[in-house]
């Protein structure tokens, strides 16, 4: 790309301001922003701007006004006013987190207009677009009009950012990859917050992720970053709430593409009451179910659609049993160039990698741990997440039938079932899945799912 010297020159007392933590104006960082995004700040020179910001931050003015310059630096959506309000979920990303597949749909059935533009997954945690790219004829790469339609019609669409969707945070992302600034919770939120306010949106709610597995370690961390984004979001016109859930163990009881989406299938056939016990075989479990649940109970909330959130989530409950949902996520699926007589032969597979090897239970008691982020790793170097953005991902690769904490077992029982592209790569991973598993006698004191709910204008 082209450098402007003279934008490169005017540009060095901003970079040395912020070095100084000193603030800058909304117009500084909107000039900042458009420059970039044209091309005409050097590399070198917005990595430095990059580093100073993460070791002097932004306050909320400066955090604001850098969101809505990314915002603003592509195509941001447009659909026609109508009562369905329009609505998103936002993770920040975990092990075995399918809950998008079966809400987008949920969300369309209960009402509302569901634009989600998701990503690709990097490192241990999987991205909805890899997920969705083992449905047979799925298409992501969507045009902006074909995403309205889409939305208009169905009601959800799932499909990646275009090429004009906020483009600052390509390049911003891409400099901050490689300088070790990712980690800063001013960058973290106007990056997120930029592409879900370029969606349109009335109401968003994020789930936050805390835990070995999680982006953010600690809850403190996590909170930290929820309260900053819920605070912008609403600022900016959308009602914002942050869940903050639980990344110790997976969730559900499958990680790897394509294993997450026969998952979520079964969620939205109905499947996931908790099997007192020995571990079920091969049932979507509860805890996907639950945050299904509660994001769309939240969103009835925020939205004003339902009053308080037990008769919301009994709401979404009933629309999710009736097969509603399920029907939805056909119609999404053919609007999006999906085969279906192909999806469901597969479906009717037990596996579609060409090897399956059973890790079992050597001992009786309780599991009282999987470590989620050892099953992320595991996954990932079976071949099912990337080390790298050129990394080439294998879908049918992965782990299901996962014991979940608090389950008994005794010698025997399955405790994960490994998916992989040949033997000795199943020999490997299932020598590293039996350090993941611990065990009590006694039943273990169980993680809440949901730890916080952080909602504008409440006592932070
Ligand atoms: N996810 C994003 O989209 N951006 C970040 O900066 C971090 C996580």
């Amino acid at each position: 790309m082209a450098i402007c010297q003279a934008t490169a020159v005017h540009f060095l007392p901003l970079i040395e301001a912020k070095r100084e933590g000193k603030a800058l104006t909304a117009e500084q960082i909107k000039e900042i922003i458009e420059a970039c995004t044209a091309g005409h700040i050097p590399d070198y020179q917005m990595a430095a701007f990059l580093m100073a910001v993460y070791f002097r931050g932004l306050d909320a003015a400066e955090t604001s006004a850098l969101t809505l310059a990314m915002r603003d630096s592509g195509d941001v959506l447009s659909f026609p006013h109508e009562q369905r309000p329009l609505v998103d979920k936002h993770s920040t990303g975990g092990v075995g987190d399918k809950v998008s597949l079966p809400l987008a749909p949920l969300l369309a059935c209960l009402g509302f207009r569901v634009p989600m533009i998701s990503g690709r997954g990097l490192g241990i945690t999987g991205g909805t677009l890899d997920k969705l790219d083992s449905i047979p004829g799925f298409q992501t790469t969507l045009a902006k009009e074909r995403i309205i339609e889409i939305v208009q019609q169905v009601g959800s669409v799932i499909c990646g950012q275009t090429e004009k969707m906020v483009p600052a945070d390509r390049i911003l992302y891409s400099l901050r990859d490689v300088t070790g600034t990712v980690p800063s919770i001013p960058l973290i939120v106007a990056s997120i917050l930029s592409k879900k306010l370029a969606e349109g949106l009335d109401a968003l709610v994020l789930d936050v992720k805390f835990g070995a597995a999680a982006f953010m370690q600690t809850l403190e961390k996590a909170r930290e970053l929820a309260r900053a984004m819920v605070e912008l979001g609403n600022h900016c016109g959308v009602n914002t709430r942050a869940l903050l859930t639980n990344m110790y163990a997976p969730v559900g009881r499958a990680a790897g593409n394509w294993l997450e989406v026969k998952e979520a299938v079964a969620c939205l056939e109905g499947e996931g009451s908790r099997v007192e016990g020995e571990a079920p075989a091969h049932s979507a479990p509860d805890d996907l179910r639950e945050l299904v649940l509660n994001c769309a109970a939240h969103l009835l909330v925020q939205s004003g659609k339902t009053k308080s959130l037990d008769p919301a989530r009994q709401e979404a409950q009933t629309r999710l049993d009736s097969g509603a949902a399920r029907k939805k996520w056909d119609e999404m699926l053919m609007a999006q160039g999906a085969d279906l007589e192909a999806l469901n032969r597969k479906l009717a597979l037990d596996h579609t990698a060409p090897v399956v090897t059973e890790v079992k239970a050597a001992q009786s008691g309780y599991v009282s741990r999987c470590n989620a982020r050892l099953i992320g790793e595991v996954v990932r170097d079976l071949g099912g997440g990337r080390l790298t953005k050129e990394s080439v991902i294998n879908h049918d690769v992965g782990v299901d039938r996962l014991v979940k904490p608090g389950e008994r077992v005794s010698p025997g029982t399955i405790l994960a079932r490994i998916h992989a592209a040949d033997a000795s790569q199943a020999g490997a991973a299932a020598t590293r899945l039996m350090a993941v598993f611990e065990f009590s006698p006694e039943p273990p004191v169980p993680n809440r799912l949901v730890e916080e709910v952080i909602i504008f204008g409440s006592d932070q």
